[in-house]
Formats: C-alpha cells, sequence, structure tokens
C-alpha cells in the first residue's frame, strides 16, 4: 500500500491506496493541528467513500501527535498495523524552488533542500517537512517520495519566469515565477490527453484550476510554458480572498497614504481580498445564491473573477499559438457552470464555442462541454492531487527497486 501525507501548517490529510491499482482505501483529514483548543476535528472517509466525523477528545499539538492519531485511525479500521508496512509514503512540499525538476526519493539532502527553500515557502515547507521528519523516523525503511507543486513549472522557459527587475535579483534572491497547483495541472493535462486518446506530448493545452486558490497553466508538447502564480500563490486570477494581479504600487499608495504595515498588506492582499474582498463571501455556492436572489455586489464579484479568467485564455492561446483543449477542475472549474460560461463567452471566432447543455450537466467524470463546431475542446476533469502524488511515488519505487 501507498500512503499520501499532505502535512499542512495546521491540518494533516492522508490518503492510503492499494499498491496494484491505486484504489482508494481510506482517506482523512485532522485538523486544528497545533491550536489551542479542548478538541480536534477528524474526518475519516473509507473505501466506499462512507465518511464519519470524529471528534478526538484532545488537543493535537503538532504533526507528531497527528501522525500517531492517524495510524490509530488505520489500526482500528484494520488498514495498516504500522507505517513501515507500507511499500512507499508519497508527501506532498508545496516549494521545490530550483532545485527540484522531479519527485525524488527522499533522503537527508533532500529534507535539507526543502528547508533550504522555507524562505520561499514559510507557512507550507515546515509543515511538509515535519509531516516527513516524523514518517522518516517511524518507517526509516520504507521508501519516501516527495512530490512538489512547484516542479512540473520548472520547464517554463526564461523568458517567462523571469519579472523585468534587476537581475541579480533572480541571481541573489531567487525572485523569479515559479508556479504552484503543479501536481494538479500535470494530472488533469494527463487525463485529457487520455480522454481525447491524444499523446500527452502532441497537445497544446490550457488547464484551469479554479479552487479557493486559482491559476492557469499553458503546456505544449508536454511541458509546461507559463503559469499564472508567481513567486508566491498571490499572482495570476483572482482567487477566493486572494487579488492575484494588481499594480504593485498600490502596495507603495496605501503605505504612504494609510500608514499600512507590511503585514498588513500582506493580510489584505492574502485574505482580504479577492472574491470576498469584492463582496464579503469566498464561496463560490454562495456567490450564485446571491446572484439568484439580484445581489450586484456578488454579480461584480463574479464579473471580475471570470473577466481575469478570460484574460488568462486568451494570452495562454497566443502563448501556445493556439490550443487543441481547455481544461477547467477544481472545485469552481468542475462544478461552477456559470463561471465556466462566463469566462468562454464570446470567443468563438478564437475557437471556442460551449454547448450550453453539456455544460450545465452535473457529473463527478471527467466530460467534454463543446459543440462540435468548437476548435477547442472544452473539457471538465475532476482533479485528484493525491492520487498523482499515489502514482508519482509508485512509479519513483519501482523504478528504484527494478535499477
Ligand atoms: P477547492 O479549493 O478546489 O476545494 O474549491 C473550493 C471552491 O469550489 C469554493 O469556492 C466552492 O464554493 C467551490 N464549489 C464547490 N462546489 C461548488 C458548486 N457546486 N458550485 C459552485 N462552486 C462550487
Amino acid at each position: 500500500m501507498i500512503l499520501v501525507l499532505n502535512s499542512g501548517s495546521s491540518s494533516l490529510k492522508f490518503q492510503l491506496f492499494s499498491m496494484d491499482t491505486l484504489q482508494s482505501l481510506a482517506s482523512g483529514i485532522i485538523e486544528q493541528i497545533g491550536e489551542k483548543s479542548s478538541h480536534t476535528r477528524l474526518q475519516f472517509t473509507d473505501s466506499d467513500g462512507k465518511s464519519q466525523e470524529i471528534t478526538h477528545t484532545q488537543p493535537i499539538p503538532e504533526h507528531k501527535a497527528a501522525i500517531a492519531t492517524m495510524s490509530e485511525l488505520l489500526k482500528q479500521n484494520n488498514l495498516l498495523v504500522h507505517l513501515d508496512k507500507l511499500s512507499g509514503i508519497g508527501h506532498r512540499v508545496v516549494h521545490g524552488g530550483e532545485a527540484f525538476h522531479h519527485s525524488v526519493l527522499i533522503d537527508k539532502h533532500v529534507m535539507e533542500g526543502i528547508s533550504d527553500l522555507s524562505p520561499l515557502a514559510p507557512l507550507h515547507n515546515p509543515a511538509n517537512l515535519a509531516g516527513i521528519e516524523v514518517a522518516m523516523a517511524q518507517a526509516p525503511n520504507t521508501p519516501q517520495v516527495a512530490v512538489f507543486d512547484t516542479a512540473f513549472h520548472q520547464t517554463i522557459p526564461v523568458h517567462s519566469f523571469l519579472y523585468a527587475l534587476p537581475f541579480t535579483l533572480y541571481e541573489k534572491e531567487k525572485v523569479r515565477r515559479y508556479g504552484f497547483h503543479g501536481t494538479s495541472h500535470s494530472y488533469v493535462a494527463k487525463a485529457a490527453a487520455r480522454f481525447l486518446g491524444r499523446p500527452f506530448t502532441s497537445l497544446k493545452t490550457i488547464t484551469l484550476h479554479l479552487g479557493n486558490g486559482a491559476s492557469a497553466a499553458a503546456i505544449h508538447n508536454g511541458s509546461c510554458q507559463d503559469t499564472s502564480m508567481g513567486m508566491t500563490p498571490l499572482e495570476g486570477l483572482v482567487m477566493g480572498t486572494r487579488s492575484g494581479d494588481l499594480d504593485p504600487a498600490i502596495l507603495f499608495y496605501l503605505a504612504r497614504e494609510t500608514g499600512m504595515t507590511l503585514n498588513e498588506l500582506d493580510e489584505l492582499l492574502n485574505k482580504k481580498s479577492g472574491l470576498k474582498g469584492i463582496c464579503g463571501d469566498n464561496d463560490m455556492r454562495t456567490i450564485t445564491e446571491r446572484i439568484k436572489q439580484g445581489d450586484k455586489q456578488a454579480a461584480l464579484a463574479l464579473e471580475i473573477f471570470c473577466y481575469r479568467l478570460k484574460k488568462y485564455i486568451g494570452s495562454y492561446l497566443a502563448v501556445l499559438g493556439g490550443a487543441d483543449c481547455i481544461v477547467f477542475t477544481g472545485g469552481i472549474g468542475e462544478h461552477s457552470s456559470l463561471v465556466r460560461q462566463k469566462s468562454c463567452a464570446g470567443l468563438k471566432d478564437l475557437g471556442i464555442v460551449l454547448d450550453p447543455e453539456k455544460n450545465e450537466l452535473r457529473s463527478g467524470e471527467a466530460r467534454a462541454i463543446h459543440l462540435q463546431q468548437s476548435k477547442v475542446q472544452v473539457l471538465v476533469i475532476p482533479t485528484n492531487e493525491e492520487l498523482e502524488i499515489a502514482a508519482q511515488t509508485l512509479k519513483l519505487i519501482s523504478s528504484t527497486s527494478t535499477s
């Protein structure tokens, strides 16, 4: 069996897969790690998809306790007696910088590398590493793999990843576009190729990962050419609470005129902007409901979200010289027909024509939503980052055990 761990700053997500078919055997999430609450929320889902909410009456101070709690749950459900019985463990790591272009087997040097990159992802890499350290201590002989959110974007050419800043800032401070959500972009782009029955390496694809965080990627011949998130996950599309692109001089203006501090500006852009900043809600379901009730501010938030998305679709059509397919994924991309309809509206002359009926169909399956006349195939493909991490872990441990 393969276990996938996503160790966040206050949560641990886990999923157990069978080795042969990569079927999900169980998954769960442990929240409120390190928080001063008298209990912790756990969710556990078995292989039939049956979920249970469990209230853990003791606080979970750190990842060691979280992994112990997860191990206990897996044991109680007769799935796994100990982590060292696993064939492999795959860890999600947010930032691989320029050091990691691919998933890698974890050793001391890899752990040092992940730690060295912490200044680029201070909320994520230390938490990812904390999970790795506990799992490595408990199962030192089990192969463990780090799968990086940034790795898929490492093929982006220099003219696209460099900002027009003094070059020394790239050389000395590593300031450049890295991009995120790479595991999801890679997973849905490959799934799109399978859906279309075409080799991944023959396609021009635009992938749109639209969740609470949102990003777009332009992919040609199987490698990423550009992506909308930048040095941090703040750049690009409008998101739930993040602004995405904006004039950087707004920050100087606000600091001068209102006296806002760096921390306040950081919080403004990351937590109080995006859909939430415009209309007070960041959940697309609530926003859609409000629009149905005639709420103008919610309609404006949706309009701004979709307009930015359309601009990125247009610019990536130019980057790729046209596209074979566009893929919508993530909570919003998979479920909001309104966002898909609005962001693709008026693009007939660029070869994009949605089928309104297919766009409205609800399904958890990969599906096409364009009319036959559409030159660009428009697909909805549910993302599955955990499965992709499990697949990459399996690939790496299989290749090393046979070499
Ligand atoms: P994710 O981060 O991928 O889980 O996506 C979260 C976003 O997906 C939130 O904005 C949700 O409101 C949105 N979402 C989930 N289900 C739906 C739905 N049925 N219709 C519209 N948006 C949805």
